[in-house]
């Protein structure tokens, strides 16, 4: 059986370790990449029918692989999440919920499931990445981390707080990752930077006519 199980011990610092062991250096973070090297399978709730009432993802153990299955009729954005979040139950080492080895993704907030959302939240919109860009309002997060828009106003919250603090860094686990980071943080910044300017700059009107009317579509 692949021992990813409980290899993050703390919470806090579980996230960034989590980008760090699995290479992430770019948003929006790759949740199913990720579990595919772990050796997590991800199947679809459609394809099994394993949900019960009020769940939006489990997580089973069959004493081999773990096997997380999703809500599919969610959207992207919020399958994301509850995959991170079921990765997160894995990752930190949770115990089970069920006598079957099973975590489940429901409305209920035990601390084990906080701590998930937390693991989730930091894996999927890094502070230090949205700090960086000065990506602090809720659509901008949204849109930057694939995560739904209720989570992106959490997160802007929170980044309110953590800006007002100033203290990133102080984890040599973030500062590790923000040098991974940079090249992807510079070229986005970048390219705000030109679009910015673009949308300052004189449009031309009539190249742009011209083009469009022999191309209606
Ligand atoms: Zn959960």
């Amino acid at each position: 059986m692949y021992d990813y199980y409980g290899i993050y011990a703390s919470c806090r610092d579980a996230a960034w370790r989590c980008q760090i062991d699995f290479n992430i250096c770019s948003l929006p973070v790759k949740v199913h990449a990720i579990a595919k090297r772990a050796g997590i399978r991800i199947v679809k709730n459609k394809d099994v029918s394993e949900l019960r009432a009020g769940e939006f993802g489990v997580s089973i153990n069959d004493g081999y692989q773990w096997t997380i299955i999703y809500d599919d009729r969610m959207s992207l954005p919020e399958s994301r999440l509850v995959v991170a979040h079921e990765l997160g139950h894995i990752f930190l080492g949770h115990e089970y919920r069920y006598p079957i080895s099973r975590f489940a993704f429901t409305n209920r907030k035990h601390s084990f499931e906080r701590e998930a959302d937390m693991f989730a939240v930091r894996l999927l919109a890094p502070a230090f990445v949205l700090h960086e860009l000065k990506i602090i309002d809720a659509d901008g997060i949204a849109a930057l981390c694939g995560i739904p828009m209720s989570v992106a106003l959490e997160r802007s919250r929170r980044m309110s707080v953590l800006e007002s603090r100033s203290r990133y860094y102080s984890s040599p686990l973030e500062k590790r990752l923000h040098e991974r980071f940079l090249p992807w943080i510079t070229a986005v910044a970048g390219r705000e930077m030109r679009s910015e300017l673009d949308e300052n700059s004189e449009p031309e009107p009539e190249v742009t006519a011209i083009i469009d009317s022999e191309h209606p579509y």
